[in-house]
């Protein structure tokens, strides 16, 4: 350590090691769904404390344990956004976004999410996600859709050991008879305070409980499934027939619940089998109640976030690096303040034309200069002193071959990018 801070816990630095897979992680995540519809869209990194508390709810860790409050003026009203499906209702339903075109609304987002977590590999204070959301339609085929998208997106980056498990949280017609049924069957059991407290408030977030003592009491647990109406089995079983049709597999998870209470009908979660414990890569599911419960009117919707961080260790574990271009194409070395002069305005020029290059700066001597160069990842080097400006020539280096040629000043922006070609 060589500064007196450090990152906070829980955070860290995308430093240029990996930044380029970071980058490109998140440009593969987005490209299936631009080329499908989805507009970008960006939120504010704060919100309005409630509408988190409203708008994830109550009962979620997410809220009672992991929120990163503000406090304004002694008072903590706002909070800096754990996830971003709530902010964007919030900003679709404030510009009046369902009302001014087309429904459904189609966007993506791409930025940072603040929890409150006990940090871990794959688990951050501060993480990145990738998300859609499509607000105001109800079609299974927009289930689908957004599934399809997402396992395109892993396969683009040619991951292979990641699984999906779906599942229906049923609707307000089947939902409640089914929340009774497993609030009877929690009261039996021998939980501890907090747990039972959780079963009055939000009962089916009980069935997520990671802990092994919890697990073994719940296998005979009643099974939404069991309890679904007519039309959430119908909307689940064309969600279904969608995805096998489209080739894409998954696996029925009769206890998915996930974290956030908003999620009605299909709910679904990316796994990866090389993370160890924190293995969700992404998720989702349709959330039609969460308008009205923001305070809007029937939206019905569905949506997804995928886990940049996690995705990167993803790739990490199967073995896979993305290929990043060279940096550089070229790299100018000046001999003297002459060739300083001259090689700056050179470099200035071949970037505007559209090269990549860079240029050896503080005093080096040539020799630290050219491992410079070759340490960049250019083609090329560019080396001038006196003698070459003199006859108007600089020296042009294949740094692949060692190959030298002097080329003309007023030619080389030209041959250069001839040679790039
Ligand atoms: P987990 O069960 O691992 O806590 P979650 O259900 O809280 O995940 P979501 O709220 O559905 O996660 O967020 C979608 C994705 O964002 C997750 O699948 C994961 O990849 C990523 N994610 C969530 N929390 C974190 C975190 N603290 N650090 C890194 N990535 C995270
Ligand atoms: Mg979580």
């Amino acid at each position: 350590m060589s500064s007196t801070f450090q990152a906070p816990k829980g955070t860290y630095d995308i430093l240029p090691a990996v930044s380029g897979t970071v980058l490109a992680v998140r440009d593969a995540l987005a490209a299936p769904l631009r080329r499908a519809g989805y507009s970008y869209i960006e939120t504010p990194v704060f919100e309005d404390v409630k509408l988190f508390s409203r708008g994830v709810g109550e009962s979620t860790d997410i809220v009672t344990k992991e929120m990163f409050n503000l406090v304004k003026r002694g008072k903590e009203e706002l909070a800096l956004r754990p996830e971003m499906t709530a902010s964007v209702l919030r900003a679709t339903l404030q510009a009046n976004l369902h009302r001014s075109g087309n429904l459904p609304v189609k966007v993506w987002y791409s930025g940072s999410q603040y929890r409150y977590e006990r940090p871990q590999k794959g688990r951050y204070r501060q993480f990145w996600q990738v998300g859609a959301e499509a607000i105001g339609a109800e079609d299974p085929a927009l289930d689908a859709e957004l599934i399809i998208l997402a396992v395109d997106a892993y396969r683009s980056l040619g991951l292979k050991n990641f699984r999906m498990l779906l599942n229906s949280l049923g609707d307000r017609t089947c939902r409640p008879v089914y929340r009774a049924a497993l609030q009877e069957f929690l009261r039996g059991l021998d939980l501890d305070e907090d747990t039972l407290r959780r079963a009055e408030i939000n009962p089916l977030r009980v069935l997520d409980d990671k802990r092994p003592e919890v697990q073994a009491q719940l296998t005979g647990a009643p099974l939404l499934a069991d309890y679904l109406c007519e039309d959430c089995k119908a909307y689940h079983e064309q969600v279904r027939e969608l995805l096998t049709a489209a080739q894409i597999s998954f696996e029925d998870d009769p206890k998915l619940v996930r974290g956030l209470d908003y999620y009605t009908r299909t709910t679904f979660e990316f796994v990866h089998d090389g993370l160890g414990a924190q293995s969700a890569v992404g998720g989702g599911g349709r959330y039609d109640g969460l308008s009205e419960m923001i305070g809007g009117p029937a939206l019905p919707s569905v949506g997804w976030a995928l886990g940049v961080d996690r995705t990167v260790l993803a790739l990490e574990a199967e073995g896979i690096s993305l290929t990043q271009p060279s940096t550089n194409a070229v790299f100018a070395v000046p001999l003297g303040e002459q060739a300083r002069r001259v090689l700056f305005a050179l470099v200035t020029e071949l970037r505007r034309e559209g090269v990549s290059a860079d240029f050896a700066y503080g005093a080096k001597g040539l020799k630290a200069a050219m491992k410079d160069a070759d340490r960049s990842g250019a083609r090329f080097a560019l080396v001038a002193g006196e003698r070459d400006l003199a006859e108007n020539l600089v020296q042009l280096k294949d740094l692949t071959t060692g190959d030298q040629t002097p080329v003309a000043l007023d030619a080389l922006v030209a041959t250069l990018k001839e040679k790039l070609q």
